[in-house]
């Protein structure tokens, strides 16, 4: 189901990356999440999910239901699933020890974007195998009309 080509680059458009920034401040304080589709490590879409964990203040767990629908569409979109998405309202972007044990999917792309500092977010990418945590190479693609830097280089 998984598909990243060789499992190691993420790259967002910045509209995609407005997207999850814009879910992430929705949801704040609480944690969002939801999944990441596209080809070749590109991403095309933004599939926001329902956090239904006990504690939404400090951990995810996607709707059931919300994910069987996305899955579903992807698949009939001829897309790919890239990577499962979440932020850390408070916290650095970097997995939690309940993000690794909650890692379910070793092929997924784990995406973390933190509202720590909240007028320069960051988001960075993960593989979570075994309890282990290696990053993967993330970036955000300049727009064509809008400033040529992306948030995470400027
Ligand atoms: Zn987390």
């Amino acid at each position: 189901m998984w598909d990243v080509p060789g499992g190691m680059k993420l790259i967002l458009s910045q509209k995609h990356f407005r997207q999850i920034l814009a879910h992430a401040r929705a949801e704040a304080p609480n944690e969002a999440c939801g999944l990441l589709a596209g080809r070749d490590g590109y991403v095309t879409h933004i599939l926001p999910a329902t956090n239904v964990a006990d504690n939404p203040l400090v951990g995810y767990l996607m709707d059931p239901q919300d994910q069987l629908d996305h899955f579903q569409a992807i698949e009939e979109q001829g897309l790919e699933m890239l990577g499962i998405y979440h932020s850390h309202p408070v916290s650095p972007a970097y997995p939690s020890p309940t993000d690794l044990s909650m890692a379910y999917y070793p092929e997924a792309v784990y995406a973390i974007v933190s509202l720590m500092q909240s007028d320069s977010p960051v988001m960075r990418a993960f593989r979570l195998i075994d309890n282990r945590i290696s990053e993967v190479a993330f970036s955000v693609m300049p727009s064509g009309a809008s400033a040529s830097c992306s948030p995470l280089a400027c």
